[in-house]
C-alpha cells in the first residue's frame, strides 16, 4: 500500500523489500504518534520523502487507477499473497485511501498507547455493516446470536440491525432503551451476544453512555464494544482510548465538513475480544476486514472521496471547536424560547447525560493556551411546542439554515428526523429511539451564530 521503487529488485527478494517498506511506514507512524493532534491531521504519514517519491507533490496524490502495475510476476505473487505492502486493486486497497486510513488510525488513538488500524469504506453505513457483520457468522458451538445495541442510534443503523440482521437473518436485536443505565445493558448481554453497540453522542437524540463501564461489561462477556462517534469526531472523543474496541465513522459528516464527499471508516484496536472468528480477526480486525470480508462485499471507498476527506480532516479540530461554540450559543438561545418545549444538547446542564458529556467531551489539546476545554459538538435537537404541524411551520420558515438530511457541515442544516432520517423505522421504532414528530435536528456550521439565531427567531415567531 506504499510507493514501491520500480527499479529492478536486484538481489533482494520482494518479501525483503516489503519488510523494508513496512518498517519505514511503521517508523513514520511512530514519529507522528509523538506529534500534536493538528499536526497529525494535517500530515498523516505523508512526509517529505513521500512527497519526493510523488514528484514533489505536497498533497497526497490521487490514484484513480483501479489497479497497480507490477515489475514482475514475483512481485505480483508476493503482493497478492498479502506478503508485501502493495495496493494491487482499489476494491481492496488504494494509496490515496491508505493515506486517509493511516491519518484516521493516528487520530483515533491520539494521546493513548492504543495501536489501531483503519479501513475506509464507501459510506458510513458501509462502515457500520463491515464493523458488525463479521461477528454474526454461524457457529454451532454457540447459542443463537443476539446483539445488544443502544436504540438511540442513526436511522440507517437501526434499519440495518432490525431489518437486515433481525428480520431477515434471525439475529435477536436487544435494544437498550436508556443507554445511561448500565444495568439495562448488563441485563441484555448473555452467552449468545456477539457484540455491544452504541452511538455517542447519538443522532438525533444526542444520547450519551458510559463507554468505559459498557466496555468493561462487554469485555467481561468476551465480546467487543463498537462505538459510532460520528457526531463528536476524534477532535472531541476517542473511544478506543476509553476501552472501546472498534470505532465506526460516517466521514460524510463533520470529517468531510465541506460536504463534497461520502465515505466512512472503521478503526479497530489490535487484539480485540470476540467469541467467534479466526485469529486474524482478533489480532487486527480492521486489516482482517479489509483483506477478507470487505474484499468480497466490495464497499470500497472512492479514492476521489478519500482525497476530499483528507483535505477537510486537516482542519477538523479548529472547525469542531468553532461549530461547537456556535452550537452552544444557539442551544442556550433555544432553551429560553417560549415556543421551544425541549432542547437536547450535551453541553446544557439540563441535558440528561450532561455529567458524562462533561467528563468525556474535550477538545483535543485544549484552547489556544493549551487549557483543557469542553466542547460538545455541532449537533443539537429541539422540540417545537404545538406538535408536528408547528414543527413543520417553523422548519419551513427557515431562510438561512438549509433544509436537508445532513449534518456536520460548514453550512448550517436542519431536518425533521421523523419525516426524514428516521421515517422508515416507523412510529414504534421512533418511540424506542426517542425521536418525537415535533423534533427539529439542527447542525451548526461556520456562520456567525448571531445570524443563525436571527433566522431561528424569525422562524419561531
Ligand atoms: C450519517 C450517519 C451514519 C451513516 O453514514 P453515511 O455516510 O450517510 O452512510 C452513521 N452514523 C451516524 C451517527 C450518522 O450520522
Amino acid at each position: 500500500m506504499m510507493q514501491t521503487d520500480t527499479t529492478a529488485p536486484g538481489v533482494q527478494t520482494w518479501e525483503t523489500i516489503g519488510e523494508d517498506l513496512a518498517r519505514r511506514e511503521n517508523d513514520r507512524r511512530d514519529v507522528m504518534r509523538e506529534m500534536r493532534f493538528d499536526t497529525i491531521a494535517v500530515h498523516g504519514i505523508y512526509d517529505a520523502q513521500a512527497a519526493l517519491a510523488n514528484q514533489g507533490s505536497i498533497n497526497e496524490p490521487l490514484f484513480l487507477s483501479p489497479a497497480q502495475h507490477f515489475v514482475e510476476s514475483d512481485q505480483m505473487e508476493c503482493a497478492l499473497a498479502y506478503r508485501m505492502p502493495s495496493w494491487t486493486y482499489t476494491r481492496i486497497a488504494n494509496p490515496t485511501v491508505h493515506y486517509l486510513e493511516e491519518t484516521l488510525a493516528l487520530l483515533e488513538t491520539y494521546g493513548s498507547e492504543v495501536r489501531a488500524s483503519a479501513c475506509g469504506t464507501a459510506s458510513g453505513m458501509a462502515a457500520v455493516f463491515m464493523a458488525t457483520e463479521p461477528f454474526l457468522s454461524m457457529d454451532d458451538s454457540l447459542p443463537p446470536p443476539n446483539i445488544v445495541a443502544s436504540a438511540k442510534c442513526y436511522g440507517g443503523t437501526f434499519m440495518l440491525f432490525s431489518e437486515r440482521y433481525g428480520r431477515e437473518r434471525g439475529v435477536e436485536i436487544r435494544w437498550v432503551c436508556d443507554p445511561l443505565d448500565p444495568d439495562e445493558w448488563a441485563s441484555k448481554v448473555d452467552p449468545g451476544t456477539r457484540f455491544v453497540y452504541g452511538e455517542m453522542p447519538s443522532n438525533p437524540a444526542l444520547a450519551v453512555f458510559d463507554i468505559p463501564v459498557i466496555a468493561e461489561l462487554a469485555h467481561a462477556a468476551g465480546v467487543p464494544l463498537i462505538v459510532d462517534p460520528t457526531v463528536a469526531t476524534p477532535a472531541l472523543l476517542r473511544p478506543l482510548a476509553m476501552g472501546a474496541d472498534v470505532v465506526v465513522h460516517s466521514l460524510s459528516k463533520s470529517m468531510a465538513g465541506s460536504g463534497l464527499a461520502i465515505g466512512g471508516a472503521l478503526i479497530a484496536r489490535h487484539d480485540i475480544p470476540s467469541r467467534i472468528g479466526a485469529d486474524g480477526l482478533h489480532a487486527d480486525f480492521a486489516t482482517h476486514v479489509k483483506l477478507l470480508p470487505f474484499r468480497d462485499h466490495g464497499p470500497a471507498m472512492s479514492p476521489f472521496n478519500a482525497l476530499m476527506t483528507l483535505a477537510d480532516v486537516r482542519t477538523v479540530r479548529s472547525r469542531i471547536d468553532a461549530w461547537s461554540r456556535g452550537a452552544m450559543t444557539v442551544a442556550s438561545f433555544l432553551e429560553t424560547h417560549p415556543r421551544v418545549e425541549t432542547v437536547r444538547y450535551p453541553g446544557l446542564a439540563s441535558f440528561p447525560g450532561y455529567g458524562i458529556a462533561r467528563r468525556d467531551l474535550w477538545l483535543a489539546d485544549g484552547d489556544e493556551r493549551g487549557n483543557p476545554v469542553n466542547r460538545y459538538g455541532p449537533l443539537l435537537s429541539f422540540d417545537v411546542r404545538g406538535g408536528d404541524q408547528a414543527a413543520r411551520a417553523v422548519f419551513d420558515r427557515l431562510e438561512l439554515i438549509l433544509r436537508a438530511t445532513d449534518l456536520g457541515r460548514i453550512k448550517s442544516v436542519a431536518t425533521i428526523p421523523a419525516i426524514s432520517t428516521h421515517q422508515q423505522q416507523g412510529e414504534a421504532g421512533r418511540e424506542l429511539g426517542g425521536v418525537p414528530s415535533n423534533q427539529i435536528r439542527l447542525s451548526i456550521g461556520g456562520e456567525d451564530p448571531t445570524d443563525l439565531i436571527a433566522d431561528l427567531e424569525r422562524a419561531l415567531a
